[in-house]
């Protein structure tokens, strides 16, 4: 990075674009992404997003669908009768 940002963060490499409001949703959407979950597999904090809604364990494998931004979704837990 060459250029200086002021506490845009995550969403500085949007620059002034889509304002204010716009980028700080992007940064608490992105904040979500990049942690890592639960696998429901191990139970090891290991899980991470591979691509939107599809999620993958690093330490036993498992690959599984779930939220395009969490592995869990509200709508899921709320069917827990269907297989996710
Ligand atoms: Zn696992």
């Amino acid at each position: 990075m060459s250029k200086k940002t002021k506490k845009a963060g995550l969403s500085a490499r949007f620059g002034a674009r889509y304002g204010v409001r716009l980028r700080r949703q992007i940064a608490e959407i992105e904040k979500k992404v990049k942690q890592k979950y639960t696998c429901p597999g191990c139970n090891y904090k290991s899980v991470k997003r591979v691509s939107s809604g599809i999620w993958k364990c690093s330490k036993c494998g498992l690959v599984f669908t779930g939220g395009a931004y969490v592995p869990v979704t509200q709508m899921a837990k709320e069917r827990k009768n269907v297989q996710i």
